[in-house]
């Protein structure tokens, strides 16, 4: 049993190499955050090393899928920021050189208990100069039983030559109603509960699946709504403040930012919704009497400015402008609320 929700293309297409024998030696994996990279790597990972003689693997049931699923495999490897104890390599950000030298020494190996070595690069984007260059040299020069695959949610971080070495797969949003359905079905979830979350995660199943189990995601979502409603209703110099940080946050992890800014986006994109009378189209369904409240404080033509200008701070922080002034700029474009008839 495939884990991966959606992405039947993609599977039948690894299926077919795989009873083919046809699969290639490096993958890479493209998808936002969320998509299933993680959870189709390892899909891929246990079809190629289960044990079940019949055609439908993987099985889920022997021995060498169960170690898998606990992550206990000897020839299933991921590679990660996380594991990179050097403190100056972790403040960069990077998956280093010698991480990539330790999997490409234990990747010469054949497989210790498998049938295929896999290492599974996790955010590919993260592998510093140097590593993508040592594991490029491995990826011209294939060897025997060893897959490898990389994850990435931005193709643009990933090297052309390594990307030429790989075949690339690419993972699409699913339907609202094919998650709410799975949420339903598979995750016996009740229906307001798999509304809301089919709504939120934006096609990204993962997403849904991850709030089910923390809680918390959701009030945090609400609160970050709520702190948005604060910021566009304070004086300039507060927004100011705000613009601060969004600064300083940019220079440590960029990838928050646009997150802030994509759900401000979808909220201001949900405010519209709710003022042009389309309410069946509305994301945030956890947040209808608060947006319902912006539509009534807000002109038509200030939502669009407020969209605007957000979407323009995005776009300006993509082509490397300077974080405060984009920051500034926003937080002094949002319209102030004003009585509107
Ligand atoms: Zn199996």
């Amino acid at each position: 049993m495939w884990q991966t929700i959606g992405q039947t293309k993609i599977i039948e297409m690894l299926k077919r190499a795989l009873v083919q024998g046809s699969l290639s030696h490096a993958y890479l994996l493209v998808g936002p955050q969320h998509s299933g990279k993680m959870t189709l790597a390892l899909d891929l990972a246990t079809a190629l090393n289960c044990q079940s003689e019949n055609s439908t693997r993987p099985c889920g049931e022997c021995a060498t899928c169960l170690k898998i699923a606990a992550g206990k495999h000897a020839d299933v490897q991921v590679v990660s920021l996380n594991q990179n104890t050097d403190e100056e390599v972790k403040e960069h950000k990077e998956i280093g050189i010698d991480q990539i030298k330790d999997m490409l020494r234990s990747a010469s190996l054949p497989p210790f208990e498998g049938k295929y070595r896999v290492y599974i690069i996790d955010e590919a984007g993260q592998l510093s100069m140097e590593a993508a260059n040592r594991l490029l040299k491995t990826l011209e020069e294939p060897t025997g039983k060893v897959v490898f695959i990389l994850l990435t949610a931005n193709i643009r971080l990933i090297p052309a030559t390594v990307i030429s070495r790989c075949q690339r797969l690419n993972l699409a949003r699913l339907k609202t109603e094919e998650i709410e359905s799975i949420l339903v079905n598979k995750w016996s979830l009740e229906a307001e509960k798999a509304r809301l979350l089919s709504r939120l995660c934006h096609g990204c199943p993962g997403w849904a699946i991850e709030a089910l189990k923390n809680t918390n995601l959701i009030q945090e979502r609400q609160e970050k709504f709520e702190k948005m409603r604060t910021v566009v209703k304070s004086d300039y110099s507060t927004r100011l403040g705000v613009a601060s940080q969004l600064a300083l946050q940019f220079g440590k992890k960029r990838e928050t930012v646009y997150e802030v800014l994509d759900s401000w986006a979808g909220w201001w994109r949900d405010i519209l919704l709710a003022k042009t009378g389309c309410r069946g189209d509305i994301i945030s369904i956890d947040c209808l009497s608060g947006l319902d409240e912006m539509a009534g404080t807000y002109s038509l033509a200030q939502i669009k400015q407020s969209i605007e200008c957000i979407l323009e701070a995005g776009e300006q922080l993509k082509l490397n402008a300077n974080s405060r002034l984009v920051a500034e700029a926003l937080m002094l474009n949002l319209p102030r609320p004003a009585p509107v008839s």
